[in-house]
């Protein structure tokens, strides 16, 4: 079964939805088996984004590129790598 509202449930997890948007997707939640699970199968989400220091998020897309030593440098190395 799917939920009209569940791909909501991730943007509500992460605490990115305007503050009304929150309110109203919390009501839903409140009465809406589907979204619950929803919650619950993405609750791990937030707990690593804030256990992720800056050390680990740079350490996923530069290691392999042999990356110059230096923050500066890394950083540089991960933008080059965005699409414009
Ligand atoms: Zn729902």
């Amino acid at each position: 079964m799917t939920c009209d509202m569940q791909t909501w449930v991730g943007a509500y997890v992460l605490d990115a939805l305007e503050p009304d948007e929150t309110e109203a997707l919390r009501t839903h939640i409140a009465g809406c088996s589907i979204c619950q699970d929803e919650v619950v199968s993405l609750s791990w989400i937030p707990a690593l984004l804030r256990s992720v220091d800056l050390e680990g998020i740079e350490s996923l897309g530069c290691t392999r590129r042999r990356a110059p030593a230096g923050r500066a440098a890394r950083w540089r190395c991960c933008s080059a790598q965005r699409p414009r």
